[in-house]
């Protein structure tokens, strides 16, 4: 857009924080610095077995697993992670990406990632939303990594929002969901899977077991922004 035009806007309409509504320094963008600071960390890359990794252990084999925040109904990370995904507000993703890679750069968490593989969403819903907000995270990650991104993971059948399911529902809904396109680029290499929520896993344990059986010996690990309890 227009500086100009951007900056009469700007003026008009000053960008406030999603989460708590504060004016944004010029600096920050879709949440203010105390807010991003206050998000529950959960240190979950520093642990051997995490509860993330428990939720995998055992179902098919990779090298390590993390949700970076805790996610709760009803906090700042909530409002941000609804605001990318249901009110167009895609950017937030590469914003939360970013800043979460940045912070577990320098742990070795990405040392042998070859890939960013950002779990998809089914072409109909990516139509009617405009955007997969999982796209944008992984941009995210790439940006603060210097990983490429690669998008041969589709989703080759619509699942049902998960919302009122039962975990053993989730797993019916959420199994063979993906296919892998060309595995051969992945084969050998280090991959990392990316999605927005880990809440049961099934959704990642489902783009996991398609990934594996086309490239079973990619060395998969695998990162969201948020995590449950
Ligand atoms: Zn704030």
């Amino acid at each position: 857009m227009n500086k100009w035009i951007n900056d009469f806007l700007n003026v008009l309409f000053p960008p406030v924080c999603h989460a708590c509504g504060a004016k944004l320094a010029p600096h920050e963008r879709f949440a203010c610095s105390h807010c991003l600071n206050q998000l529950p960390r959960t240190g979950y890359h520093r642990r051997e077995m995490n509860p993330m990794e428990e939720r995998f252990a055992g179902q098919f084999p990779f090298v390590r697993a993390t949700g970076h925040f805790f996610y709760t109904r009803e906090s700042a990370l909530s409002t941000l992670i609804q605001d990318m995904k249901y009110r167009r507000f895609p950017d937030i993703g590469n914003m939360l990406g970013s800043l979460a890679a940045s912070e577990l750069f320098t742990t070795g968490f990405f040392n042998g990632i070859d890939f960013i593989l950002p779990v998809p969403m089914h072409y109909l819903k990516q139509i009617n939303r405009g955007y997969n907000q999982t796209h944008h995270i992984a941009a995210g990650i790439s940006a603060a990594t210097d990983i490429p991104v690669c998008f041969n993971l589709k989703a080759v059948r619509s699942h049902k929002t998960q919302t009122a399911m039962t975990a053993e529902q989730r797993l019916t809904n959420t199994s063979g969901l993906f296919a892998l396109q060309n595995p051969e680029v992945l084969n050998g290499k280090g991959v990392l899977l990316v999605d927005d929520i880990c809440t049961t896993g099934s959704t990642l344990r489902s783009a996991a077991e398609s990934t594996l059986a086309a490239a079973p010996s990619c060395r998969l690990s695998m990162m969201t922004i948020g995590v449950t309890f």
